[in-house]
C-alpha cells in the first residue's frame, strides 16, 4: 500500500503546480503537505507532530479521524451514496430534527447548505422575501463568508478587494470594550452606548429598508469578542421594534466552540434565524445551514421558496452530522468544552496578563480564547498594524513560528492569536499546549517598547 502513497515532493509539486489557493498571492505561500492525523494532532512527511490548536479553520471540532464519524460516512456511503434535495432521506430529516430539538424557540426547520457562506445568503435571502425590505446591517469587525451576499455583508478588509459589493449593506460597532468604539470603561456602559449606536444606525438607514440584522454570536475571527450581558436581548428588542429579522451567524461557534449547542443559549435570546457549518459535522463533508422560526417558515407555507441546492441536506454530510449528536451526547461533549474551559484555560490565559507585557487582553469562553497582543501595554497600540501583512507582520510571524516550531499550529489573526482546539482534546494536550504559547509569547514580549 506505501507505494501507493505520493511522496512529499510529488504533493509539493502537484499543489504548486496546480493547486489554486484561497486568500493568497500564489507565488507567495508555501502550503505544508499534510502525511495524516489523529485527534487533536496532525503529522506531516517528515513526523512532525503539530497539536493543532486552530482546529483546522475552526471547524474540526470532534478531531481528527473520529471512528464514529468516520463509520458513519462509510456507512452511509454503502448504503446510499446521494440523493437529490427533493426527496425525503433518512438521515437528512433527523439531523434536521435534532437541530431543531437543540436550536431555542420556535426554530423547528432546517435548510440545508453547502457551508457557511451560503447558509448567510440563503438566510438573507428568507428575511429579504418575508420583509419585503433589502438593506442588511453587519458589525465592522465580522466575517460572514466569501460568496457574493456574504462577502458583503463581511466587515473585515476580505470585503474591500472585492468592491463594489451588495449595495444593500450597512456596517456598524458591535461592542469591543478593550478598544471601545464608545469611550466606554465598563461592560454595561459599553452594552447600553452599543444599543443606542445601532439604534441611531437603524434609524438613519431608514427601518424601512432594512430586512435584516446578522450578528455572529461571539465575534470569531475577528477577536473571540463576547457579547457584553444584556446586548443580544437589545438587539432581539430593536429588530422587534422595528420589524428586522434577526440572523445569528453561529458558523464558527455552533455545535459546540463554547460548550452549547448554539451560542444564543448562552446569551438568553432567540434569533429569527440561526446559520451554522463548520461544527456540525467537523468538516468531514462540507455542510452548512440555516435553522428558520416557524413565523418565517410559514410564510413559505404556500409561497414557493426561492432558492435550493443540487446538493442541500446531502446524505453523505448529513450521516456524520448524526453521528455527531450521538458523540456529543455520550461523551458529553458540552460539558467537557465549559470544564476544560473554566478549569484549564481561563486561569492560565489571566495569569499570563501578570507575566507578558505584550499581553493586552485575553478574551473568551469555552475553548474559545483570543489573546490580543500589543506593543505597548499603556497606550494599547496593537503589536502590528490593523490589517498587517508582509514585513509589518513579523513580530506575528515571529510568534506562530516560535508555536510552530514547539509543534503547535496556532490561528493568528492580525495582532491576536486565538485558542480554538478540537473539543475532543485531552487535558494532557491542553496543558501541553498552552505551555508552546506561554513560551512563545516571551518572542512577542521581545517587541514591547
Ligand atoms: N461565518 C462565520 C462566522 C465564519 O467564521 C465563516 C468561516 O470562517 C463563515 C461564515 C463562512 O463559512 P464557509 O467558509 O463555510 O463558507
Amino acid at each position: 500500500e506505501a507505494d501507493d502513497l505520493a511522496t512529499e515532493a510529488e504533493v509539493r509539486a502537484n499543489d504548486r503546480g496546480h493547486v489554486f489557493h484561497s486568500w493568497s498571492a500564489q507565488a507567495q505561500i508555501n502550503p505544508l503537505p499534510v502525511a495524516s492525523g489523529a485527534g487533536s494532532t496532525f503529522w506531516d512527511y517528515e513526523g512532525n507532530a503539530y497539536l493543532d490548536f486552530s482546529s483546522q479553520l475552526v471547524n474540526l471540532n470532534l478531531g481528527h479521524q473520529h471512528p464514529d464519524l468516520v463509520a458513519a460516512i462509510q456507512n452511509q456511503a454503502g448504503r446510499l451514496a446521494t440523493i437529490q434535495p427533493a426527496m425525503a432521506n433518512d438521515v437528512r430529516g433527523e439531523l434536521a430534527r435534532r437541530i431543531s430539538e437543540v436550536a431555542p424557540g420556535t426554530l423547528n426547520k432546517v435548510f440545508f447548505t453547502n457551508g457557511g457562506a451560503d447558509a448567510n445568503e440563503y438566510a438573507v435571502r428568507m428575511a429579504r422575501r418575508v420583509t419585503g425590505k433589502r438593506k442588511v446591517l453587519s458589525m465592522y469587525r465580522s466575517y460572514h463568508g466569501s460568496t457574493a451576499t456574504a462577502i458583503s455583508l463581511t466587515g473585515d478588509p476580505r470585503r474591500w478587494a472585492n468592491e463594489p459589493s451588495d449595495g444593500s449593506v450597512a456596517h456598524f460597532f458591535g461592542p469591543y470594550l478593550y478598544r471601545s468604539a464608545f469611550h466606554a470603561t465598563t461592560e454595561a456602559e459599553e452594552s447600553a452606548r452599543a444599543l443606542e449606536h445601532l439604534e441611531q444606525v437603524i434609524v438613519l438607514e431608514g427601518a424601512q429598508t432594512i430586512a435584516a440584522i446578522i450578528i455572529e454570536t461571539i465575534v470569531g475571527t475577528n477577536g473571540v469578542l463576547v457579547p457584553p450581558a444584556g446586548y443580544l436581548p437589545g438587539v432581539r428588542a430593536l429588530c422587534d421594534k422595528y420589524n428586522i429579522v434577526y440572523i445569528a451567524d453561529e458558523v464558527m461557534v455552533g455545535f459546540g466552540r463554547i460548550g452549547e449547542w448554539f451560542a444564543v443559549n448562552a446569551f438568553d435570546v432567540t434569533p429569527d434565524l440561526i446559520t451554522f457549518a463548520k461544527g456540525v459535522n467537523s468538516g468531514y463533508v462540507p455542510l452548512g445551514g440555516v435553522v428558520i422560526s416557524d413565523a418565517i417558515s410559514a410564510f413559505f407555507d404556500d409561497v414557493p421558496f426561492p432558492g435550493g441546492l443540487t446538493y442541500s441536506g446531502h446524505p453523505l454530510a448529513c450521516a456524520p452530522g448524526v453521528a455527531t449528536f450521538d458523540v456529543f451526547e455520550r461523551d458529553n461533549i458540552l460539558e467537557r468544552v465549559k470544564d476544560l474551559g473554566s478549569r484549564i484555560i481561563e486561569p492560565t490565559v489571566r495569569g499570563w496578563l501578570e507575566t507578558h507585557p505584550s499581553l493586552g487582553d485575553v478574551r473568551g469562553t469555552g475553548l474559545f480564547w483570543a489573546l490580543e497582543l500589543v506593543s505597548n501595554p499603556e497606550t494599547r497600540e496593537p503589536l502590528v498594524p490593523f490589517n498587517a501583512s508582509g514585513a509589518a507582520a513579523a513580530p506575528m510571524n515571529a510568534v506562530a513560528a516560535a508555536c510552530k516550531a514547539a509543534g503547535l499550529w496556532p490561528f493568528v489573526h492580525f495582532n491576536r492569536l486565538h485558542i480554538a482546539p478540537p473539543l475532543v482534546i485531552t487535558e494532557e494536550e491542553l496543558v501541553r499546549g498552552l505551555a508552546i504559547i506561554d513560551a512563545a509569547l516571551t518572542v512577542a514580549d521581545g517587541y514591547v517598547v
